[in-house]
This record gives structure tokens, C-alpha cells and sequence, in this order.
């Protein structure tokens, strides 16, 4: 927690490189990189609603490389499946809720043992492909990376490397 507050009181003294949010959601410690794929998961990059701040390789004391991406969604907060959702691609990630210009929760995202009807199976002769069922999938291996195997038709897959997965494309 003391650590938390003086990397934010850096923050304060260095100037934030984009300005914080009265009210949504921010999205810290994102694995560098994989923040464009946070995006495309929880459906961001055709909003025409939201205001997104897209940090990459932003620095990081807390991850090995030094790097992290941060996404900052302004009046927008996140369902428990999205917040799922992102651990697939970012499992050491934070959900900060801010309103009114605080944060009023943090947490930790946790890789859950089971994904239903968030992401779409890769395998495109998979039956929830051809008649449009929610898929469901479970959790194979968390770490280094998360895999998941389609309850359907069993494939295993690693879902970062995964091109077609996302439920609206
Ligand atoms: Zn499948």
C-alpha cells in the first residue's frame, strides 16, 4: 500500500501525461503491448461513446520489464466478465473505479476457471460457431500464460495468439 501511494505521489510531481478521469475506469499494469488487445476484447475500438487514453510503455516498477500499459476509460465501468476477460491477456492487471475524480475500488483481476459466453472459440467448424451458442471454455494453465480449452470441441488454445476469439470481431 505504501509503495502504491508513493509511485502515485511521483506520478503528482513528474505530470501525469494524461490527465486523470472524474468518472470510469482505469485500467493499470496491463502486460506491455497487450493493452490493444484490451481494447479489442471489451469491444473498445469502434466505441463511439467512450473517451479512451491509450498509455503504452508507460513505466512500471512493479513488472520485470519495466513497462506497462495503462488504459484509461472515461464514463464507462466494467461488468465481472470484463473484468474476467482481461486477465486472460493481462493477468497481473488492476481495475481502478474512479467517481467523482477518486478512486472509490481497486482490485486485482483473477484468471477465473471458467469463461461463458465472453469470448468465441477459435476453432471455426466448432458447433458455437456454426449455430451461434455461447461458448464456454476453461482454464488450463494461468501462468507464464493463460490457456483455455473450448468445452465444445476441446481445443486448446492460447488466447493472445488467438486472431479470431473475440465475440464482435
Ligand atoms: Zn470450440
Amino acid at each position: 500500500m505504501l509503495k502504491v501511494q508513493s509511485s502515485i505521489e511521483e506520478n503528482r510531481q513528474k505530470g501525469m501525461l494524461v490527465r486523470r478521469i472524474e468518472n470510469g475506469t482505469v485500467i493499470d499494469h496491463i502486460t506491455a503491448g497487450m493493452g490493444i488487445k484490451v481494447m479489442q476484447v471489451l469491444n473498445l475500438l469502434r466505441t463511439e461513446h467512450e473517451t479512451i487514453a491509450y498509455l503504452m510503455n508507460a513505466y512500471s516498477e512493479k513488472s520485470e520489464n519495466n513497462r506497462k500499459d495503462v488504459l484509461k476509460i472515461s464514463g464507462r465501468y466494467l461488468t465481472p466478465e470484463e473484468i474476467d476477460v482481461i486477465s486472460v491477456f493481462s493477468p497481473e492487471a488492476t481495475i481502478n473505479i474512479i467517481r467523482d475524480g477518486k478512486v472509490v475500488e481497486k482490485r486485482q483481476v483473477q484468471v477465473p476457471k471458467k469463461f461463458v459466453g465472453v469470448l468465441s472459440c477459435p476453432n471455426k467448424n466448432c458447433i458455437t460457431n456454426e449455430e451461434n451458442i455461447n461458448a464456454e471454455f476453461i482454464t488450463i494453465q494461468e501462468r507464464p500464460i493463460v490457456r483455455l480449452r473450448c468445452l465444445y470441441c476441446e481445443r486448446a488454445f492460447d488466447p493472445v495468439l488467438a486472431l479470431d476469439f473475440t465475440r464482435n470481431g
